[in-house]
C-alpha cells in the first residue's frame, strides 16, 4: 500500500471507497442523444442581446444570495401557486442533495423512498447523506404499484418520496389517484418530491396542489427547457418548509452568469416553449417511426424521451455507437428495463439519423 492508498483507508468513507463516479461519456464528435437536452440554441437575436448582458454582468462580487430576480419571475411565469415560494439549485441534482441532508435526521437512520427504476441521484443522493434507500419496482407497464407503495411507505415509514412526474427513465406520467394517494398516507410523517423536470413536455404539473397537500413540495428544472448548460433547479413549496431546506444550501450556490442568463431566458420563456412544443411534435412522429418497426416496443412518453424494447439492446447501441449516435442503454439498469434503451428527442435531422441507424441494427 502506497501512503495515498493508506490516507485514502484511513479517511475516505467505505461506501465511496467502494463507488463509482456519475459517468458521463466523451460526447464531442457524436450525435448526443443520452441526455435529455434540448437541441435548440436561443435564436440569434437572442443570444446577442443576452452576450450584452453578461458582457454587463458583475463578475467581482458574490452573486446576491436572495435571488430575487429569478425567484420573481419563477414564481410570475411558472404558476407558483399564491402564498408559496422557490429555493433554487445548482441544478435539480443540488436540490436532491440538499432534500437529503435536510432530513438525513442523527437520531435515527432515515429512509428515501422512490419507485424504481428512477432518476439514480435519488438513490446517490440518499446513500451520500447517510440514508437508507427503498426502492420498490414499477409494474410490467411501469405505472406505480400503489399496493406496493403503501406497504413500503407503512414499513419504512420514509422521511422522503420521489416521485418523477413524468418518470426518467420510463417516460410515463403517473396515475394521479396513485400520486395522491402516496401524498395522504405519508401525512405529516413524509414529504413527497413530485419532481417535474420534464415538466415543459408534459405540461401537467402538481404546482397547482400544493396548497391542498402541506407535505407536498414541486422539484423543476430549466436543463430540458433549453439551459442545461447554466445549471439551475428550483423547489416551490410552503415558505416555513423552504426556510428549513435553505439552511443547508450552500451559499452562493446559483453564479451570477447562471442568473444573468435565467432571468433573460425566463423574460423570454415563450420561444423556449415554442421549441419544446416542436419537439412534442417531434416525439410523436418518431415514436410512431419506431412503432412501426418488427420486434420494438415503445412506451408511452410525455417528456422529451422516448423509451422503447428492441430485440438486442448491446447490437442497437452498438450499431448506434458506430453511426456515431449516443444513446442510453437501459439493459442493466433494472429486469423491468431489459432490452429497453432511451433516445432523447431531437432535431428532425438528428431523429432520422437515429431511426436509419437502428433500423439498420435490427436489420444485420
Ligand atoms: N430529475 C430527473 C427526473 C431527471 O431526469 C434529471 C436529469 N436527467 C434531473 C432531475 C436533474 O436535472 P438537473 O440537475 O439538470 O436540473
Amino acid at each position: 500500500m502506497t501512503s495515498i492508498d493508506k490516507l485514502i483507508a484511513n479517511t475516505i468513507r467505505e461506501d465511496v471507497r467502494a463507488g463509482h463516479i456519475y459517468n458521463v461519456p466523451d460526447s464531442s464528435g457524436y450525435i448526443k442523444l443520452d441526455a435529455m437536452e434540448n437541441p435548440y440554441q436561443l435564436p440569434d437575436a437572442l443570444r446577442a442581446e443576452l452576450a450584452q448582458r453578461l458582457a454587463d454582468a458583475v463578475l467581482n462580487r458574490y452573486p446576491v444570495p436572495s435571488y430575487s430576480g429569478i425567484k420573481e419571475r419563477i414564481r410570475a411565469k411558472l404558476g407558483v401557486p399564491a402564498g408559496f415560494d422557490v429555493i433554487l439549485g445548482n441544478g435539480s441534482d443540488e436540490i436532491i442533495s440538499i432534500l437529503c441532508t435536510a432530513t438525513a435526521r442523527q437520531d435515527k437512520r432515515a429512509v428515501v423512498l422512490a419507485p424504481i427504476p428512477a432518476f439514480v441521484m435519488f438513490q446517490r443522493s440518499a446513500q451520500f447523506a447517510g440514508m437508507d434507500f427503498v426502492g420498490v419496482p414499477l409494474k410490467a407497464d411501469f405505472s406505480l404499484d400503489r399496493a406496493a407503495m403503501l406497504a413500503a411507505i407503512a414499513e419504512h415509514k420514509p422521511s422522503l418520496v420521489f416521485l418523477a412526474y413524468p418518470n426518467n427513465p420510463t417516460g410515463n406520467l403517473y396515475d394521479e389517484a396513485d400520486m395522491v394517494a402516496i401524498i395522504e398516507a405519508l401525512g405529516e410523517n413524509g414529504i413527497v418530491v413530485a419532481d417535474e423536470a420534464y415538466h415543459p413536455f408534459a405540461r401537467t404539473s402538481f404546482m397547482d396542489k400544493l396548497p391542498q397537500y402541506p407535505n407536498l413540495v414541486v422539484m423543476r428544472t430549466l436543463s430540458k427547457l433549453g439551459l442545461a448548460g447554466i445549471r439551475l433547479g428550483y423547489l416551490a413549496a410552503a415558505p416555513a418548509l423552504l426556510e428549513q431546506f435553505d439552511k443547508v444550501r450552500p451559499p452562493y450556490n446559483v453564479n451570477v452568469l447562471t442568473q444573468v442568463v435565467a432571468e433573460f431566458a425566463l423574460d423570454h420563456v415563450e420561444v423556449l416553449d415554442e421549441q419544446a412544443a416542436r419537439l412534442n411534435e417531434a416525439r410523436t412522429e418518431l415514436a410512431a417511426a419506431m412503432a412501426a418497426l418488427p420486434g420494438v416496443t415503445v412506451f408511452p412518453s410525455s417528456a422529451n424521451f422516448i423509451t422503447l424494447r428492441v430485440p438486442d439492446a448491446e447490437k442497437t447501441c452498438a450499431k448506434l455507437f458506430a453511426e456515431r449516435v449516443l444513446i442510453k442503454n437501459l439493459s442493466r439498469m433494472h429486469e423491468l428495463l431489459a432490452n429497453c434503451i432511451r433516445v432523447t428527442v431531437s432535431t428532425p435531422e438528428e431523429n432520422s439519423v437515429f431511426l436509419n441507424a437502428l433500423k439498420a441494427s435490427l436489420q444485420a
